[in-house]
């Protein structure tokens, strides 16, 4: 006796997740992906994606995603937006509340990803869209000509500083150590681009803003003690992600900073509930792994199915 509503669920419909609904729809098995807001995750913020294979040149991440979504659908998985609220596990089948309506399921395939950190600092939440922002690609053309900051010393700082010298006229890079952690040919293009500006071993210590929004950053050197004021309207903040995890409310097992434990083989600590992509604890966080994951996910979701069919 079995009253699945399908045999896999995948919550989060990025990269991971997409190419999970490809495999387990290809596999002919009923699946639905659910998704809170729009396909295509963090990808959905870059503006150019210079290392998936078969894209000499890069493309954008929206265009990457469109195709994604196209080709996952192609097979018959179903899409659906809405917010999980709760997992249950019951054993051979597992029950998810999304808005209210319970949907049963065999398998589920865990692909939530993870979303900009916040720095922190009093001021930044009232400014968010009037002059603070977590994506460059959204706001960056509303700088056109402005004097911007962008926080943080990791790849998407470094390429995020970089897109916004389209719009504006200096950026200035403030980083909390004296390097950054991005691959060499980012940082090269950092350091000869003439409109970064480098601030070195420091953080944001307090933002000024009137009634029209921020007005100037101020820096604190970590190693002098020196405060400056960067007379920037516009500061985005790339310090990194936060895994979407919380809505698990300890279904599976996660790590410290809330990453579901789980390896290669996507199992987590539930039998039946596979982790895939950002959300998960990995060494890598690429779409070429999350696409990885996403396919190893569904195949080991077909073949849990198919050993409960036969137990
Ligand atoms: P990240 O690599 O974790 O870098 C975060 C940066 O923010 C670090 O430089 C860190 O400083 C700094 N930071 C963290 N917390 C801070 C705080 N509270 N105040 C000030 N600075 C803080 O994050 P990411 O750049 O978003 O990249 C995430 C992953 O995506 C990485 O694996 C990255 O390689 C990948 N990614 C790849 C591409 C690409 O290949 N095209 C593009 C974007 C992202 P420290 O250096 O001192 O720790």
């Amino acid at each position: 006796m079995n009253d699945r509503d399908y045999d896999i669920i995948i919550i989060g419909g990025g990269p991971a997740g997409m190419t999970a609904g490809l495999y387990a729809s290809r596999a002919e098995l009923k699946t639905l992906l659910v998704e809170k807001m729009i396909m295509g995750g963090q990808m959905m913020t870059a503006t150019l994606v210079e290392n998936w294979p078969g894209y000499p040149g890069g493309i954008n991440g929206p265009d990457l995603m469109a195709r994604f979504q196209e080709h996952c659908v192609e097979f018959g998985l179903e899409t659906m937006t809405g917010e999980v609220e709760k997992i249950e596990d019951l054993g051979a089948l597992k029950r998810l509340t999304i808005e209210g309506k319970d949907y049963q399921c065999q398998a589920l395939i865990i692909a939530t990803g993870a979303n900009p950190r916040k720095l922190g600092i009093e001021g930044e939440e009232g400014l968010v869209g009037r002059g603070v922002s977590y994506c460059a690609t959204c706001d960056g053309a509303f700088f056109r000509n402005q004097t911007i900051a962008v926080i943080g010393g990791g790849d998407t700082a470094a390429e995020e500083a970089l897109f916004l010298t389209r719009f504006a006229n200096k950026v200035y890079l403030v980083h909390r150590r004296d390097e950054l952690r991005t691959t060499k040919i980012l940082q090269n293009r950092v350091f000869s681009n003439e409109k970064i500006e480098m601030v070195w071993d420091s953080v944001v210590s307090g933002l000024s803003s009137d009634n029209s929004g921020l007005t100037s950053i101020q820096v604190k050197n970590l190693k002098t003690g020196d405060e400056r004021k960067l007379e920037a309207v516009g500061m985005f903040v790339a310090i990194g992600v936060n895994p979407v995890t919380t809505f698990l409310n300890g279904v599976v097992a996660q790590d410290d900073s809330g990453y579901i434990k789980a390896g290669e083989n996507t199992h987590t600590s539930v039998s039946g509930i596979f982790a895939a992509g950002d959300c998960r604890t990995n060494i890598l966080k690429q779409v070429s792994t999350a696409v990885g994951d996403g396919a190893v996910a569904a195949t080991q979701a077909e073949k849990y199915i198919d050993e409960l069919a036969h137990s």
